[in-house]
């Protein structure tokens, strides 16, 4: 049975991206409105991943059980059922986690004088929860990886590609994200804001509203968002893409956008596209594999179209 589900874990924690993604979702989920991450690395590999937040934090009752499959405290109500239409599979990330990695989590709740800590392996607790000293409320979670991963640069900065993407999104929390060189003082800094920051305030980047296109008695759909304009010059598409508060991916409406790019603005810039679109819940896929951000929408086709075109007026007005 573990060999089984060691697979299935590598699977869903492929990279360490994405379990900082999955670590993220999860603070994110318990109303956190400060997360930080930071990744450990040692003789150029990553050995450390600890995600800490300020959210409502783990009932100590709870904690035996936290890392065995399908353990969720989102199923509950009606809205989650809901909510969990747009998530794919739950309760699968700390569990997969504790099969390629050690996961201790060091949790307090409102009211409670002191915190636990705890660490789990294969999906089971390997102690008791140990009281321990929490100046604030504080979560956090840390996985020692097994193997030495290949590149912990390039790990590291879609790390903070990924963070970066929750920032944008979640402009009401703040986040961080940092490397250290374990056991030693931190040698590099990097807010997750500051690359989008610079990309929508510092470089004068004009950056078009989306939200104007919005016709509630026509569509389904809501949304908001910003395009970069002709002044905008990359060589590689930025595309941010929120569905119903998840971050994920549309191959087919990336594609879609920079065919009007291309065909519109005169530098055959590609384009950085943030986008946050609200569906109803039964019009994504729920049958989404864990791993693949890639998703699936009702009437796809039609609802890229919409966005194509909306997107191909504005980029004209803007060149007029
Ligand atoms: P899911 O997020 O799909 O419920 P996970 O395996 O990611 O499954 O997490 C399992 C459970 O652990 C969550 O439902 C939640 O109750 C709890 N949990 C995980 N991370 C946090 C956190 N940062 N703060 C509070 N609770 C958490
Ligand atoms: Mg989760």
């Amino acid at each position: 049975e573990a060999v089984v589900n060691r697979i299935a874990a590598g699977e869903v924690v492929q990279r360490p991206s994405a379990a900082v993604k999955e670590l993220v979702e999860n603070s994110l989920d318990a109303g956190s409105t400060s997360v930080s991450v930071s990744v450990s690395v040692k003789d150029g590999g990553l050995k450390l991943i600890l995600v800490s937040d300020n959210g409502h934090g783990i009932r100590y009752e709870d904690l035996p059980i936290l890392c065995e499959r399908h353990t969720t405290s989102k199923l509950s109500a009606f809205e989650d059922l809901q909510t969990i239409k747009s998530m794919g599979f739950r309760g699968e990330a700390l569990a997969s986690m504790t099969y390629v990695g050690h996961v201790t989590v060091m949790t307090i709740t409102e009211g409670q004088l002191h915190g636990y800590r705890v660490s789990y392996k294969d999906g089971v607790m390997e102690n008791d929860p140990k009281p321990c000293a929490a100046v604030e409320n504080l979560f956090y979670n840390m996985i020692a990886r097994r193997k030495t991963l290949l590149n912990s640069n390039d790990d590291y900065s879609k790390i903070v590609d990924l963070v970066s993407r929750f920032a944008i999104h979640h402009i009401n929390v703040s986040f961080s994200c940092r490397k250290c060189a374990l056991g030693k003082e931190c040698f590099h800094m990097a807010p997750a804001e500051l690359m989008f920051t610079q990309m929508l305030h510092v470089q004068g980047w004009m950056l078009l509203d989306l939200s104007m296109m919005n016709d509630p008695s026509r569509s389904v759909f809501k949304m908001d968002g910003y395009i970069s304009n002709a002044n905008y010059i990359s060589k590689k598409t930025t595309m941010v893409l929120f569905i119903n508060d998840r971050l994920v991916e549309c191959n087919a409406l990336k594609r879609a956008i920079e065919v009007v790019y291309a065909a519109t603005l005169p530098k055959a810039s590609k384009p950085f596209v943030y986008m946050s679109i609200a569906l109803p819940p039964e019009h994504v896929d729920v049958n989404m594999h864990p791993t693949k951000r890639e998703v699936s929408l009702l009437n796809q086709e039609s609802l890229v179209e919409t966005i194509q075109s909306a997107v191909e007026t504005m980029l004209m007005n803007c060149n007029t």
